[in-house]
């Protein structure tokens, strides 16, 4: 198996209601907690890699890491620029042996961004590669990416059709009400459950139908999908850690977006959550241990039972690895 662009997989996506989960990676613990996760219930599986992320790691670090995972899983992989800024970096990662780009022009004017889009959209079909396009300001957090609800917008329906024909792209991403991080809302945008935990507006529904309506068997993506579970909250914040209110995308809602046009879901902030909740408790437990091993596992291990939580009860990819 090597690794493949997402255009199988969006297509059976559509067609059966569910969506391929998008991990971020950064480190070979998380690859391989990801992958083991994969391997273990047959999903197919698209690795994204922020420019953050290739800064940190190195591109030839990453390339490797995700080659053996796929030589030790032989599972159908997509790799994938997340947030492209630059249509050099776009290049750059076609060049260097990526299956799958974002180019995110969403913080340009509508010509602009369609003009960027196109450029990258160009050189990325010459070379077999697909494009994420993205319409819409999320709000939040992620590596370089800072958007203040402010600044935040819902995508406009009324764009998606000019924006689609005019660059050519293979997906879409769109803002619905999701966001970054693990801050996804101020407490003024929630109400409190009975637990006293944050329950934040629901997803806007209405425009991804609309959206859906305006481009019928277009894929679409979701950014910003992390649920922030409240377990690993609360193991980061027993043993040290301080992230009061960290609230995240319900998963049902998720799974209802997946069930539509939805056919890619970016997950990130809950496998942080995971690694450094993980990472936390085995401090706390053990503060005479020094061996990264004895702590990386426990944090790989959680990993690999998030992403298997997912993929079976938020995407809905489990079983379909084969298919592709
Ligand atoms: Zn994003």
């Amino acid at each position: 198996m090597a690794l493949v662009t997402s255009k199988a997989m969006f297509e059976d996506a559509y067609k059966n209601g569910y969506a391929i989960g998008a991990f971020n990676v950064n480190n070979m613990e998380i690859i391989q907690g990801i992958t083991e996760a994969a391997k273990e219930e047959n999903a197919p599986l698209i690795l994204q890699v922020s420019s953050g992320a290739r800064k940190y790691a190195n591109h030839t670090y990453l390339m490797k890491l995700v080659e053996a995972a796929i030589i030790e899983t032989d599972l159908p992989i997509c790799l994938h620029l997340d947030h492209g800024d630059t249509f050099e970096l776009c290049k750059s990662c076609v060049d260097g042996g990526f299956t799958s780009v974002m180019i995110d022009g969403s913080h340009l004017k509508l010509e602009d961004n369609i003009a960027l889009t196109k450029k990258v959209v160009d050189y990325a079909h010459a070379h077999g590669v697909v494009v994420e396009g993205e319409l819409g300001r999320l709000a939040g957090i992620e590596d370089a990416i800072n958007v203040s609800a402010e600044d935040s917008s819902y995508t406009d329906p009324a764009e998606v059709e000019e924006f689609v024909t005019k660059t050519g792209v293979d997906s879409l991403a769109i803002a619905i009400g999701t966001s970054h991080g693990a801050y996804k809302f101020t407490a003024a945008q929630c109400t409190r459950n009975a637990q006293g935990v944050l329950v934040p507006p629901p997803l806007r529904f209405d425009i991804l139908k609309e959206v859906s309506r305006r481009l019928p068997g277009f894929p679409i993506v979701l950014h910003g999908s992390s649920s922030v579970p409240q377990n690993f909250v609360k193991m980061i914040n027993d043993n040290g850690g301080k992230m009061p209110d960290a609230v995240g995308i319900p998963e049902d809602q998720l799974r209802e977006a997946a069930r539509m046009s939805v056919c890619k879901i970016n997950i990130d902030s809950d496998l942080r959550l995971a690694m450094t909740g993980s990472i936390r408790q085995y401090f706390s437990e053990h503060p005479d241990h020094f061996d990264p091993r004895q702590y990386l596992r426990p944090a790989r291990e959680n990993i690999k039972q998030i992403v298997k939580h997912k993929l079976v009860n938020v995407l809905g990819c489990a079983g379909k690895a084969s298919l592709f």
